[in-house]
């Protein structure tokens, strides 16, 4: 994997390696129309889960709420569920190590990478959602070398991924024996840190660290702050609201395979978690996970730690986890059914929704067009700014960018009126 002119990792090889790519690795890529699909993937592992629902897949047990005990909540980007599974596991004596996303030390970009934490200390510095691209190549050639059981955290896309690895590769099966999933809305790239420092009218080479996720306890839980550090110790920060891009759902920076993800929740995760974005819990700033229960042995391990007080989570069913992700699940669903429509060019993908434009209405598909439009030129306009040295180009074009797609997404009103009138013709 090596960085492309947008800040974001690919795969890479001599010149035509495309065309002379190994049955392995078409077998091996999440994205790839030779490897097995998701549904195929947790059929095969959670055979006996008492729920398979079409859009949170198949699950023994499903809970809102957070840790009770010790700094994980605190820590954590919402509830801190993930540190505290990861940590729990290793406590027991059922992993060695956790692969996981930790902040690199150093001045400037990556920022983020995949490390293998062996230590309940080394678990917890890992908290917290990173916005980033990663990749997991060097911690598979550890797990590859070193004997031991891992856990690995990722997203729906990576969790897959491990999952073909371990079907290609015996050592791989062999040890890794946990997957912790998170939910996914889509992967950004690199160049969100360096827009973060253009608004934020520093140099992007000057920044040390970022905090994508910082949670403010008495603010709601949704309101969260970007925060960067600099190499003189100064910080500077800004709430997404007010960024140009800080809309999630505009798909500013987006990475092009997420564009053809068909999996929110982790569905091949033998735990996945994401947040609570329904209220009463989105305005709860102190953070609250939703989590899905895959695996029966974790069932029971979230089931005994519910019991003695630990973990402060109530059952919900699916339909509660899936309000909680629905702007994914409809982009994930409809709006993919919608750009497999018009998404003809390269690799043919195979997904588990069917191309379809049928009952989707003009205005719903003009946001589905806007976002993909920005999703692209946002990594082209950002490109040629830098070129240029001028982030202002970005900035006005991502504002401009960011009216047009909040105008047809959210306009009620006159505006709204007028727009659902045109889509009624
Ligand atoms: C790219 C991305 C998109 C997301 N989109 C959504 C969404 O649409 N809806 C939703 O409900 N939740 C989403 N999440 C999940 C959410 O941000 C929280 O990670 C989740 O709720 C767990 O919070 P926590 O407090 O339990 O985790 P914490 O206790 O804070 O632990 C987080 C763990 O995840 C690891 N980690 C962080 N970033 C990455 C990464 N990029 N890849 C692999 N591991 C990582 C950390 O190392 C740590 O171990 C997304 C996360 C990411 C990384």
């Amino acid at each position: 994997m090596g960085w492309d002119g947008y800040r974001q990792l690919k795969p890479q090889g001599p010149p035509g390696w495309r065309e002379t790519a190994t049955p392995h690795f078409a077998a091996t890529c999440p994205f790839s129309p030779q490897a097995v699909d998701e549904n195929a993937i947790a059929e095969d592992r959670f055979p006996a889960a008492p729920v398979a629902d079409p859009r949170i897949g198949r699950f023994e047990a499903a809970y809102v709420g957070h840790v009770a005990e010790g700094d994980f909540r605190a820590g954590g980007s919402s509830g801190g569920m993930v540190s505290w599974v990861a940590a729990e596991l290793l406590r027991r004596g059922l992993i060695d190590g956790v692969a996981h996303v930790v902040p690199l030390p150093g001045p400037a970009a990556p920022h983020f990478g995949y490390r293998i934490s062996r230590s309940l200390d080394q678990i917890a510095e890992g908290a917290r959602s990173r916005y980033h691209p990663v990749h997991l190549a060097h911690v598979l050639d550890e797990i590859r070398r070193v004997p031991g059981r891992y856990a690995v955290v990722g997203v729906p896309c990576f969790v897959k991924a491990v999952h073909l690895a371990r079907a290609a590769e015996p050592v791989l099966a062999e040890r890794i024996t946990a997957t912790l999933g998170l939910f996914c809305g889509h992967m950004k790239s690199g160049r969100l840190v360096d827009s973060f420092a253009w608004q934020l009218d520093v140099d992007p080479d000057g920044v040390t660290a970022v905090d994508y996720r910082r949670k403010d306890a008495d603010r709601p839980a949704n309101w969260y702050t970007a925060h960067l550090t600099l190499a003189d110790g100064s910080a500077r920060w800004q709430d997404w609201w007010h960024l140009a891009d800080g809309d999630w759902g505009a798909g500013f920076f987006q990475n092009s395979a997420c564009n053809l993800c068909d999996d929110v929740v982790a569905e091949t995760a033998d735990i996945a978690f994401g947040d609570a974005w329904v209220e009463p819990y989105a305005s709860d700033g102190r953070g609250t996970n939703v989590v899905i229960v895959r695996a029966p042995v974790l069932r029971d391990i979230v089931a005994a730690a519910i019991g003695e007080g630990r973990l402060a989570l109530e059952s919900v069913d699916a339909d509660f986890i899936a309000g909680t992700q629905d702007a994914g699940l409809r982009h994930r669903r409809e709006g993919l059914a919608y750009r497999l429509t018009w998404t003809r060019r390269g690799i043919r993908p195979k997904k588990r929704v069917a191309p379809s434009a049928a009952g989707i209405g003009w205005r719903r598909k003009l946001v589905y067009r806007t976002r993909a439009g920005i999703a692209a030129w946002s990594h082209r306009i950002a490109w040629a700014a830098d070129r240029v040295g001028m982030p202002g180009l970005y900035i006005r074009w991502a504002k401009a960018s960011l009216g047009l797609y909040q105008a047809l997404t959210y306009s009620r009103g006159r505006l709204g009126a007028w727009l659902d009138r045109l889509e009624r013709r």
